[in-house]
């Protein structure tokens, strides 16, 4: 098993835990390194780090950076990042600001097929309303009775296609990486087994693509172990760490103790031959 979990959320973005909820549990969880992970912002990386060292947690900075990449939404994580960089923060601060607007568009949308108030539902869900998203909304629809869990939410009435979706324009993925390289930390790219766009999943030509062009623009890392691949999927992306030269990640992508693929830590091993990301700073500090 992994002790190593760098990627997951705090009520700084969609996650139901306070970053010191959060590093406590991973303390009772055996996780020795931790990365907060929140998406399009760094304001909980404060606590956590102070958590963290009450529980003598290796804390590392982290976040998740939403981008649009040809029809495709992307997770760019970034590792190891200095949060206060002035072009980082100037970045997440952009990528914040549109999403006020897209949660107003798709209450409006809802409100077209008799759906209302649910604005006011998903804000109070958003313990940091400036990252109010759609799990915020979909929290709120399960109290309100239309669905019976978050997940049936995302697939009536959140993802493209549906009632509530609303196309956004995120970072572009050179933005992204170079904001995180800039801020001094490795970029990641999350979850590579979990792209979509509609319901048909991403083909390998196109992620070949991706990676290239991930590479081209000094990417790093990609998501190996993560709590929303599959075991056959931690060794088909192992190999592709390996064929693009990447550094191998591992995260569970908690959100909360009802919602999430995998609880925090407890990651199975990487397959062998993986590098590890933690190498990038582990030598770095050496
Ligand atoms: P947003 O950035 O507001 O578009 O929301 C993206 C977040 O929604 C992801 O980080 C997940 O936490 C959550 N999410 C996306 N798809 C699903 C799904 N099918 N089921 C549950 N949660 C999802
Ligand atoms: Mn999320
Ligand atoms: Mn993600
Ligand atoms: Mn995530």
């Amino acid at each position: 098993m992994l002790d190593y979990d760098l990627h997951c959320h705090s009520t700084f973005s969609d996650g139901t835990l306070t970053p010191t909820q959060l590093v406590t549990r991973a303390a009772g969880r055996e996780v020795k390194v931790l990365a907060l992970t929140d998406h399009d912002d760094v304001a909980g990386l404060a606590e956590a780090a102070q958590a963290a060292a009450v529980f003598g947690i290796e804390f590392i900075n982290g976040v998740e950076i939403s981008v649009s990449w040809r029809s495709f939404t992307l997770h760019i994580l970034g590792l190891h990042i200095d949060p206060h960089h002035p072009a980082l923060a100037e970045g997440l601060h952009g990528i914040r600001s549109g999403r006020r607007q897209r949660a107003e568009l798709m209450s409006e949308s809802l409100a077209r097929c008799g759906i209302g108030g649910v604005l006011e539902g998903a804000y109070r869900y958003a313990a940091n309303p400036d990252i109010i998203g759609r799990t915020h909304f979909a929290r709120y629809l399960v109290e309100a009775g239309h669905c019976k869990d978050v997940g049936s939410v995302f697939k009536r009435y959140l993802v493209k296609g549906k009632p509530g979706y609303v196309p956004h324009q995120w970072a572009s993925l050179e933005d992204a990486i170079s904001w995180i390289r800039g801020a001094g930390g490795i970029a990641v790219m999350a979850h590579p087994g979990r792209y979509t766009a509609g319901r048909k999943a991403m083909g390998k030509s196109t992620l070949i693509e991706l990676l290239e062009e991930f590479v081209e623009l000094g990417g790093r890392g990609i998501e190996v172990v993560s709590g929303s691949h599959t075991p056959p999927q931690y060794a088909e992306f192992a190999r592709y760490a390996k064929e693009f030269g990447l550094l191998s990640s591992c995260g569970s992508d908690f959100h909360g103790p009802e919602e999430s693929y995998r609880d925090l830590g407890r990651l199975p091993d990487f397959p062998l031959e993986c590098l590890p990301v933690w190498t990038a700073w582990e030598k770095a500090a050496a």
